[in-house]
């Protein structure tokens, strides 16, 4: 996926992929964390439809 660097510099950046699902949860809309490839942090994205976002299979139990 690619990242433009004005939306990068626009948006909010979390270190972790965590503190950035975290504040998703308390967030109105449904919203979904990404890292960011231009930055190397974490950004919020409310474009749900079409978007791939490869998780490690860090929890095999989930
Ligand atoms: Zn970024």
């Amino acid at each position: 996926m690619k990242t433009r660097p004005g939306i990068c510099q626009r948006k909010r950046r979390y270190a972790t992929r965590e503190e950035a699902e975290a504040v998703a949860l308390h967030a109105d809309v449904t919203l979904r964390a990404y890292k960011c490839a231009l930055c190397k942090q974490f950004h919020l994205t409310s474009r749900t439809k079409g978007l791939r976002v490869p998780r490690p299979p860090l929890r095999p139990s989930s």
